[in-house]
């Protein structure tokens, strides 16, 4: 596995060196909007630990962390007013998925019709 990088791109949000859209926060999680959209709604929500990816926080994180990182997800998305008609949630973990940034992170889209699953 990846070591984490204290100087990705969202170890600088969460630390506040660098700007970004913030919707919700709590112990637990930081949300905030993707820089590039890719739905009406496009919301990032990061655990506040150093994580790397999916694989790394399901192995390593703590049953608090987890469980209030996933309540998180949850309020993230009401708060979004997504619950009706609905929203996707994903995590990009490793190459094959081309995970961009090692900072574990979920998106999540909604505000239209988002269609099927995305094949290529
Ligand atoms: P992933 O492929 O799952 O690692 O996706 C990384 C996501 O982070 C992409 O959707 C990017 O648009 C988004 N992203 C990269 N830099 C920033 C940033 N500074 N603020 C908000 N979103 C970002």
């Amino acid at each position: 596995m990846t070591a984490y990088d204290p100087n990705n791109i969202f170890a600088k949000i969460l630390r506040g060196e660098i700007p970004c859209k913030k919707v919700y926060e709590d112990e637990f999680a930081l949300a905030f909007d993707d820089i590039n959209p890719q739905a009406p709604v496009h919301v990032l929500v990061i655990p506040k630990g150093a994580y790397v990816s999916m694989d790394d926080f399901t192995k390593n994180a703590t049953m608090d962390e987890i469980g209030g990182f996933f309540r998180a997800v949850g309020t993230v998305a009401r708060r979004l007013n997504l619950a009706q008609p609905g929203y996707r949630f994903l995590a990009n973990h490793g190459a094959h998925a081309h995970q961009e940034v090692f900072h574990f992170h979920v998106h999540i889209f909604g505000g239209r019709d988002l269609g099927g699953m995305i094949r290529r």
